[in-house]
């Protein structure tokens, strides 16, 4: 009962406490639930909910999650009595005298609430990840209390539905459809899933397994020329996963539902995954790229059914563990189906997008604490999505192949239908491989940042090698040691050499190297795998500065671009050199994949690192060379890279001439056909620009517009563009309101466009505003906007005077929210090398 200790637990959100708490005493949970579903998106929706749990300890109330108003709750009941109730900071709080030990029954009629229910005119679905369940419905909204749910959903007679478990019956009563589902196997509150609606069914048979799709596609063509293959899609996925892990299919049966405007690319609801349509339904003209998107992401999302939804982490702290597997198991299905990529090559991006995190101030750990589940969604990002798959690439590389399938095998059957934490795998596969993983994963998992490895050389007579050590050091000099294998490269004319080394302490000698020819470079990540600062020694910098190029092989192409972007970054590489060797490689680079790396690392070094005069001076030369090799490319998406990267660069008056024409339909590029997204983009740049008709463009633009979702979205944002700076005041005092950030995406491309480069000076002022607006954004924002938005704040500027706006503001906030303070680092980086990077 209400004593002090107690009162401790009943905070906003769920805390590590409660759950703690309740984990501990509660159990065998069952929802019965039957929501009433008006065809009306405005009107209330009914629900009659039972949940029965087994409860072992009397001593604390019974707290439910339900984050909605006390007059939603229309009664709660026990055993038929109505039972006094607190509705306190997003709680139910039942006494605890009115449960027994033992088997208990609460039933509650209640108000839905709407947050997550995504209502729309035909259709609703539910979102409940991270910790949503309970702004539906009362719950006990916590991964490791996993349950039974019984659903009926009471629907208009035109629309069907799935959800997790089977449909039972369905009958048609008092002008409504009565669907009744079977009872789900156990179940974490943050997939428990439903969708209804006028949708499509199609049902598919493959190899004894049968699937149905829901979607709402008019295009009947796009429908029967993508449908055979997402269905062949996932049942060639499910049978991979079946014999790489062992176990069958873990739930009843196996469905989907494409959604339009789905917020992600799809969501591993147990039995019934929810797809953004547009990601499954290609059009006719997508890439060999987003072909290998779909296949990768229908193979995440049926991986998950193992990995996520049968063993789910104990914590959302352990999240990334469940993505990691997920995309991991993802391109073992998938990646041989596309034997044209260069797959490692494309693995190269998880290390550059990690490093922006990990060499900034911000860095995380992958695996970071967590107190309550309401700030589950600061967790989210590069760390989990991309340092992860590396880390667990260099962990199988460490127990090998074999071992690390028998460990998941073991892993997958120990904790079947429950939770599971990070530590317990470890202990798994520790006890199957000789290495010492415990202390390994300490520093991979548990602590930010990257080693810094270098090397010391000693040159006989300035042609052979005395010795070779090589070193690594903690950036933030606590001694952390990074074990990993690694495998040094000496670069010569003809033949590399490589040597295997384990860098397990602060130094290794390479004994092999002693007595060989001086090599042309030196690479201490030679075989790329390799994860961390690798600091270069001058001359073998200058040597790939000048012949990188010439270097054969794509993949070490691209694991050098890594070496050498961080080499600008440190301020050992001129901006303007790195500008000079993108020119340089564009011209013999073959592989696409480099290609596009080239291309961002050109238009990053241009907006963020070169100085207005120094971009005015190179801007005739580089404007030149993309027009000429946007007239040369031979595929579509060739040249729609090259035009993409002009468009953003372009400021010389004649390249504004040719970009209009351009937009005015006067000029055309051979083989590119623009869509209505790209005039867009273009009338958006060439506003920037600031010339005498950039109001005209506008709003000839939005004239133009026939999509009436594009259309709302220019609306917004154009004036985020104006030339008028009283325009851009006003519209950055509107986004300080929260009902004006609705649609996170336009806010966020017109908070990108108000702090252009080419406006910066002016956009300094938002900086403080932004930065004082960030907690209450990420109170009411998606779980990806806070970053998002910072990152679109910060990312145009590299003046002094903003980098002295967010270091005072971030003094003037000592006890600031820790995470979110980590997101305004991570984003301020570039700001912050901007000022060291001297020219
Ligand atoms: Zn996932």
């Amino acid at each position: 009962m209400g004593c002090q200790s107690e009162n401790s637990i009943i905070k906003p959100g769920v805390s590590w406490n409660l759950a703690q708490n309740r984990k501990a005493i509660i159990s065998d949970v069952r929802y019965k639930l039957k929501f009433d579903i008006p065809k009306d998106k405005i009107k209330p929706i009914a629900v009659e909910e039972f949940i029965d749990f087994k409860l072992s300890d009397l001593t604390n109330d019974v707290v439910l999650d339900f984050r909605q108003r006390a007059d939603y709750i229309h009664s709660v009941t026990i055993k038929n009595k109505p039972v006094q109730y607190k509705v306190e900071n997003q709680h139910i709080v039942i006494d605890a005298s009115y449960f027994s030990k033992g088997q208990n029954s609460i039933f509650i009629s209640f108000r839905a609430g709407d947050m997550s229910l995504n209502r729309n005119e035909e259709f609703l679905y539910t979102l409940f990840v991270p910790d949503r369940a309970s702004t539906a419905i009362p719950c006990f909204d916590q991964p490791n209390l996993k349950a039974r749910y019984s659903l009926t959903l009471i629907v208009p007679t035109d629309w069907t539905a799935i959800a997790n478990g089977p449909i039972q019956s369905e009958k048609i009563i008092n002008d409504k459809r009565e669907i009744v589902f079977g009872e789900t196997r156990p179940v974490s509150t943050y997939i428990f899933a439903f969708t209804a609606g006028k949708f499509k069914r199609v049902t598919q048979e493959i190899s004894g397994r049968k699937m149905t799709m829901l979607h709402r596609e008019t295009d009947l063509e796009k429908v029967a020329r993508n449908k055979n293959e997402i269905f062949e899609l996932h049942s060639r996925a499910l049978s991979w996963m079946e014999k790489y892990t062992g176990i069958d299919y873990p739930y009843q049966k196996f469905d989907f539902a494409l959604i339009p405007g789905f917020q992600y690319g799809g969501m591993e609801h147990p039995g019934a995954i929810f797809y953004k349509d547009v990601s499954l339904f290609l059009d006719l003209s997508a890439t060999k790229n987003q072909y290998l998107s779909r296949a990768g992401l229908i193979s995440h999302e049926t991986a998950h059914m193992w990995f996520g939804d049968l063993v789910t982490m104990n914590w959302f702290d352990d999240v990334w563990t469940k993505e990691v597997f997920a995309g991991f198991m993802g391109s073992k299905i998938v990646n041989p189906s596309f034997p044209e990529v260069n797959h490692e090559l494309r693995f190269l991006n998880n290390y550059s997008s990690a490093y922006t995190v990990d060499r900034s101030l911000g860095a995380n750990e992958i695996r970071q604490p967590l107190d309550n589940l309401n700030m589950a969604g600061t967790l989210y990002g590069s760390i989990i999505y991309s340092k992860a798959p590396v880390v667990m690439k260099q962990l199988e590389l460490l127990v090998g192949e074999k071992t690390f399938q028998k460990g998941m095998q073991i892993y997958l059957s120990n904790y079947a239908y429950e939770n599971a934490t990070w530590p317990d795998l470890i202990k798994i596969l520790d006890n199957l491989s000789k290495e010492d993983l415990t202390a390994w994963s300490k520093v991979w998992v548990d602590e930010p940042d990257r080693p810094i490895v270098e090397y010391e050389l000693l040159i006989d007579q300035d042609t052979l090698i005395q010795q070779l050590i090589l070193k690594q050091s903690d950036p933030k000099k606590k001694k952390r040691i990074w074990m990993q294998h690694l495998k040094v490269r000496f670069g010569y004319d003809n033949d590399d050499l490589l040597f295997p080394v384990y860098l397990k302490s602060e130094e290794v000698k390479i004994l092999e190297a002693s007595g060989l020819r001086k090599p042309n470079y030196i690479l201490p990540n030679g075989a790329g795998v390799g994860y961390g600062y690798f600091k270069m020694d001058s001359r073998s910098r200058s040597y790939l500065l000048e012949n990188l190029p010439k270097i054969n092989d794509s993949y070490l192409r691209g694991v050098i671009w890594l070496n050498l972007w961080d080499e600008m970054l440190y301020g050992n590489i001129k901006p303007i050199d790195m500008i000079n060797l993108c020119i340089r490689a564009l011209k013999t680079e073959n592989d696409i994949l480099n290609t596009q790396r080239i291309l961002s690392r050109l238009n990053s070094t241009f907006w963020n690192f070169l100085s207005e005069n120094q971009r005015a001076a190179k801007a005739n030369q580089l404007e030149s060379i993309l027009r000429l090799h946007l007239n040369e490319a031979t595929t579509v998406t060739n040249r729609s890279m090259y035009f993409r990267s002009l468009r953003s660069i372009t400021i010389t008056d004649n390249g504004y001439d040719w970009l209009k024409s351009i937009w005015m339909k006067n000029d055309s590029i051979k083989g590119l056909t623009l869509s209505e997204r790209d005039y867009i983009t273009i009338a958006s740049e060439l506003a920037l620009r600031g010339k005498k008709d950039s109001q005209q463009i506008l709003d000839s633009q939005l004239n133009q517009i026939s999509n009436p979702d594009r259309k709302s979205r220019f609306k917004f944002i154009m004036a985020s563009l104006s030339n008028d700076l009283d325009v851009r005041d006003n519209f950055f005092e509107l986004i300080k309101k929260e009902e004006n950030r609705e649609v996170e995406p336009w806010v966020q491309s017109a908070v990108a466009y108000l702090h252009h480069p080419l406006r910066s000076k002016n956009s300094e002022k938002y900086i403080l505003p932004s930065l004082e607006l960030l907690e209450e954004i990420q109170r009411t924002g998606d779980i990806f906007f806070p970053a998002r938005f910072i990152n679109a704040t910060l990312s145009g500027h590299q003046s002094a005077n903003a980098k002295n706006i967010v270091n005072q503001f971030l003094k003037d906030h000592p006890n600031y929210t820790p995470a979110l303070k980590l997101k305004i680092l991570q984003a301020a980086d570039n700001l912050f090398r901007a000022s060291i990077i001297k020219d």
